[in-house]
């Protein structure tokens, strides 16, 4: 059986609570599809190309993993890869209504295709990109929340 999962997200940048949801998924499922998406509306920090990368790199270690980006929903996404599971971090409460709504409405347009989620580890619970990002522009140190060389990269970007 060749059970495959895509896991969709900005991830601008990748912090460690993506990388938990990633290692654990990668234990599960059989091959992995990491889907850097433009989301455009967002206006990313990074470009798509500098997402894929750092997310190629901080998944080096982990041999059943693909990073590529994809634009336009994330069904069409998962039926180009043949994959018929979406898989999901949740944090907070705060995360479930968005993600409930997002996980009906991708039913609706795709039956076939189950989302699946994952709760966070303890630890990553309060970590998001967009927290990061505000701490290391007021001048904190991430390096225990994102890979060192992705904390480099947003100190270059951010000071
Ligand atoms: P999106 O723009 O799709 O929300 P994100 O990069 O913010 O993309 O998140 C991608 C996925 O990773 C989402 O399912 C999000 O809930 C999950 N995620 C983000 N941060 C964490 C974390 N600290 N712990 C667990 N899941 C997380």
């Amino acid at each position: 059986m060749n059970r495959k999962v895509i896991y969709p997200g900005t991830f601008d940048p990748i912090t460690h609570g993506h990388l938990d949801i990633i290692e654990r998924a990668s234990r599960i499922y059989d091959r992995v599809f990491i889907g850097v998406a433009h989301s455009k509306e967002k206006h990313p920090l990074f470009s798509v190309k500098e997402r894929v990368s750092m997310l190629k790199r901080a998944t080096a270690h982990l041999k059943n993993i693909e990073v590529e980006d994809f634009d336009g929903l994330v069904v069409d996404y998962a039926k180009k890869k043949t994959s018929r599971v979406i898989i999901r971090g949740l944090r907070m409460l705060s995360d479930f209504e968005f993600e409930f709504q997002m996980a009906l409405t991708n039913r609706k347009l795709a039956e076939e295709i189950e989302t699946i989620f994952m709760m966070t580890s303890d630890n990553y619970a309060y970590l998001s990109s967009k927290l990061i990002k505000e701490a290391v522009s007021l001048g904190a140190d991430v390096k225990s929340f994102v890979p060192s060389f992705v904390a480099e990269k947003l100190r270059k970007k951010l000071r």
